[in-house]
């Protein structure tokens, strides 16, 4: 049976799971979720023998229904290959009484390549299977990490474009140096002047241009995204916590059908969403618990009921979560409200207009699965230090943001449930505000200066994207402010 999708904001419109994929944000704003959740019909028995790829099929078919077999193991053999350096993928791996699921084995060592690298080919999949002719642009706001996986993923792929925005002082230099160094014919990275809500916004505003459409359709081009908002980025993430499942039961380390808790660093809110999904679908999951920085506006929301983005944005040592509207949430609210589009559309229009909105009661008692928690700048620095200090392993910033979260919450609830912290980074990737962490000497060094030193500390080898890096040529320079987003797109497009 075909499984489609409606917007949060409109549960009467239905469209195909390619044209959720290809359309990238619902034309009203609101965002596509399947019209009901699919559920995991393959036995843990089985899972347990899977590779990731096999996971990634079983998990995925699911959910994108209008898919045929063979294109979706095309996109699959096609996206999880050689450029992963682990043939499992995504490695758990045990330190302390914690699991640590690394998802920084891909092409730009962050876990933006675990959907990032499928996306492009389930694009083209879709483009063919609608009859587009248009060349698709897709347009993409970066907090630092979507947006070199995005111009890696997309970078001469026919039919395609890729623009990315980035804050201009809000991703840190390697970052920064791997986006404007992205080589392809098809590729523009751009520097807003502001953070990455504003560059968040502006591309949410472009898309909602309706006359700006009509333009764009005049010239050949439509607009999709590769943000989070994209359907086609939130399943293949569901795939990895299942993955995680079967390689605990694998490795004897849980019982067939035990819960296990999950903690997320969280800035779009992304990530956790495929987490729940997971556990919709019926995997064992506990708690999901969200880790934010000190931009806590997940926390607060968790906590009392209201969401307020008015408030100081603080620029920290985890930028990929320095975000103040988790655009996912939205998918999180619709659900919690009883699927009711009205309401949600209401909740959202009053984060537009006033940054802020509560929840009632009875939606409060809807999210008893999650748990939130924050991690400070100090304790993320002594985080990283004390896992280093007492087993050898190096987290990134925003790994270690989620395993303070998580020695906070096994403090306080008393929950002995296995725990998976979800490593979003490479340390490589931060090695300023890793090495630092380690050891306050290095506070006065550059971060390329100190990937030698990193290495040496962590045993881990330099990944191949960080190597190139070293000798790559900056290509890219373009800089505008926010409000002129719309403008630069159009004249990127010779429009
Ligand atoms: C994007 C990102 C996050 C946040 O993930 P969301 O899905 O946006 O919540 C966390 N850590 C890193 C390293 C990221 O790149």
């Amino acid at each position: 049976m075909e499984l489609r999708y409606k917007s949060t904001r409109d549960s009467e419109l239905r469209v195909s799971a390619s044209e959720a994929i290809l359309k990238g944000l619902a034309p009203d704003g609101g965002l596509f979720v399947p019209e009901k959740m699919p559920v995991l019909d393959v036995p843990a028995e089985a899972l347990k023998d899977m590779t990731y790829q096999e996971t990634a099929y079983a998990v995925m078919k699911q959910f994108l229904t209008d898919f045929t077999e063979e294109e979706l193991k095309d996109c699959i053999s096609g996206a999880y290959d050689s450029k992963f350096d682990t043939e499992e993928i995504a490695p758990l791996v045990k330190v302390g009484e914690t699991y640590f699921l690394e998802l920084f084995h891909g092409a730009t060592i962050a876990f933006k390549d675990m959907a990032l690298s499928i996306l492009p080919h389930l694009m083209t999949a879709a483009a063919k299977k609608n009859h587009v002719e248009d060349e698709i642009v897709i347009l993409t706001a970066t907090s630092g990490d979507t947006g070199k996986a995005a111009l890696a993923g997309f970078a001469d792929v026919e039919g395609t474009r890729i623009i990315v925005f980035y804050p201009k002082n809000g991703v840190s230099p390697v970052q920064e140096l791997q986006m404007t160094t992205q080589k392809g014919s098809n590729v523009d990275v751009v520097a807003i002047h502001g953070n990455f809500d504003d560059a968040q916004s502006g591309v949410k505003a472009i898309f909602e241009d309706r006359q700006l459409a009509e333009e764009l359709g005049e010239k050949g081009y439509q607009f999709s995204s590769a943000n989070s908002i994209n359907i086609g980025r939130l399943v293949p993430q569901v795939v990895y916590y299942v993955y995680a499942y079967a390689k605990l039961l694998a490795n004897e380390e849980i019982e067939n059908g035990e819960e296990i808790n999950v903690v997320v660093p969280t800035g779009n809110f992304g990530n956790i969403l495929a987490a729940y999904y997971a556990k919709q679908m019926g995997l064992p999951i506990g708690k999901l618990i969200c880790a934010s920085n000190e931009n806590k506006v997940l926390f607060d929301f968790f906590r009392t009921g209201t969401y307020d983005r008015n408030r100081e944005f603080v620029l920290t040592s985890s930028p990929s979560m320095d975000i103040l509207v988790s655009s996912n949430l939205e998918r999180l609210i619709y659900l919690i409200t009883g699927e009711d589009s009205g309401k949600t559309k209401e909740l959202m229009e009053g984060l537009k207009g006033n940054g802020s909105y509560s929840i009632t009661e009875e939606m409060t008692a809807k999210l008893g699965d999650f748990e939130a928690g924050f991690a400070t700048e100090e304790e993320t620095r002594d985080c990283i230090r004390s896992i280093y200090q007492e087993t050898g392993y190096v987290t990134d910033t925003h790994t270690a943001v989620a395993a303070h979260v998580c020695g906070q919450y096994r403090g306080k609830s008393g929950d002995s449930g296995k725990c998976v912290v979800v490593s979003t980074a490479s340390p490589y990737k931060f090695a300023k505000s890793v090495m630092t962490a380690i050891d306050g000497k290095y506070k006065t060094e550059e971060d390329l200066a100190l990937l030698e030193e990193l290495r040496a500390v962590s045993g881990i080898e330099m990944p191949q994207a960080v190597k190139d890096l070293l000798n790559a040529e900056a290509l890219h320079t373009l800089e505008c402010d926010s409000k002129q987003m719309q403008n630069m797109v159009k004249s990127l497009l010779n429009m």
